[in-house]
């Protein structure tokens, strides 16, 4: 039998949510049915539905940062129980098999993983996000939420908490490491959590000082804005690495000079248009310009370990399903305080 449960819907592009209900399909044998409870809301899920990064396919339900609890489980899953604290990120399904998939890079799935959302299952059935009530998912990438984490604030880990993990753990912060975060939005404040629990130095580099003593309280040790121009040149040389999670046309070269000669400047922001720098920023020091896409499962499940056992987690504002439009215009405006997490049980089908 399917499911039927209730979400949040865009019919088209340009229209608002609306609140109604869609289908999840039957389980199959390795399926998890998942009750959401908090569902959070990532700046790609309004790239995505404003259609920015290209088209979408209507009608959708976004959300990639899915937390709840087991409701149900398939004749063949040994995971999970009934009972257990859930999460599901950005992938919904992936081959399984290929050099990447069995290496845990998912992500990267030579058949192409499946996205939660705007992205069509193996069998053709359109998949649909996490702002909704329900979910059915493969056990293979479904992640245990461990208990130190409560619900509430568990969801933005799965995109938020991973894409910034990944650079930072595959780049090297850590003890002696002068790392910064570029904008302290949803990812940047995760960033700035995750690199001081990693033991680096961690510097905010924001468009102005007025997240200051929230980013300190995060763990960072130094905070800049960028509406003083001269901290382009106070910061030159400065970073062993840095992590851009801006959406906006930046100056690269600008940056890279922040670099130290064999440093890194990492791209997980995803600006419309393309971007440029001079090659001189980079030789001038053989440094590299890189850039990281989420993460793979086994890597989400370490990061939530991470979380867990250095006592760091998301802050959240809680919404209902009334005010997801609102708070898609704030974190627009940079207004957010750090992510918006939906409290999935106040979507009233109309
Ligand atoms: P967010 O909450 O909106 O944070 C972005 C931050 O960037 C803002 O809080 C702001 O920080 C800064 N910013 C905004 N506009 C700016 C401008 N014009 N100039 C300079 N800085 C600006 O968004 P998010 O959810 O963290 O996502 C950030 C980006 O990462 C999005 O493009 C998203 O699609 C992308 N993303 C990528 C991956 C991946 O796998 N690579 C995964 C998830 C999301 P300050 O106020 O501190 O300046
Ligand atoms: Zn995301």
């Amino acid at each position: 039998m399917t499911t039927t449960t209730p979400a949040l819907i865009i019919d088209s592009a340009g229209a608002g949510f609306r609140q109604g209900l869609i289908e999840r399909r039957e389980l199959r044998s390795d399926d998890v049915l998942i009750d959401i409870a908090y569902a959070g809301i990532c700046h790609s899920d309004i790239h995505t539905v404003r259609e920015e990064w290209g088209p979408c396919i209507f009608p959708i339900v976004t959300g990639h940062e899915i937390a709840g609890v087991v409701r149900e489980i398939g004749s063949e899953v040994t995971k999970f129980a009934v009972g257990d604290h859930v999460g599901v990120g950005c992938i919904v399904d992936s081959c399984g098999e290929c050099e990447y998939c069995t290496t845990g890079h998912e992500n990267f799935c030579t058949k192409g993983m499946v996205g939660t959302y705007n992205a069509r299952n193996y069998d053709g059935e359109v998949a649909q996000g996490g702002y909704s009530q329900q979910i059915v998912v493969g056990e293979r990438h479904v992640l245990r939420i461990p208990d130190a984490i409560p619900l509430e604030v568990a969801a933005p880990l799965l995109c938020a908490g991973i894409t910034l993990y990944t650079p930072l753990k595959r780049w090297g912060a850590g003890p002696g490491k002068q790392v910064a975060i570029i904008g302290m939005g949803g990812l940047g404040h995760m960033g700035v959590k995750i690199a001081a629990a990693m033991g680096a130095d961690v510097t905010v580099i924001s468009q102005t000082m007025s997240k200051e003593a929230d980013g300190r309280a995060f763990g960072a040790i130094d905070y800049a804005a960028t509406e003083d121009p001269t901290v382009f040149k106070k910061l030159r040389g400065r970073f062993d690495l840095i992590v851009c999670t801006v959406s906006a046309d930046l100056p690269l070269d600008r940056y890279l000079s922040m670099v130290k000669p064999f440093g890194a400047l990492v791209l997980v922001g995803l600006p419309e248009k393309p971007q440029s720098f001079q090659v001189f920023s980079l030789i001038m020091g053989d440094k590299v310009l890189a850039a990281s896409n989420i993460g793979g499962i086994e890597g989400t499940q370490e990061m939530l370990d991470f979380c867990a056992e250095h006592g760091i987690a998301p802050m959240v504002e809680q919404i209902s399903a009334d005010e997801v439009e609102a708070a898609y215009d704030r974190v627009v405006a940079s207004k957010v305080r750090y992510r918006f997490v939906i409290d999935t049980s106040t979507i009233t089908p109309k």
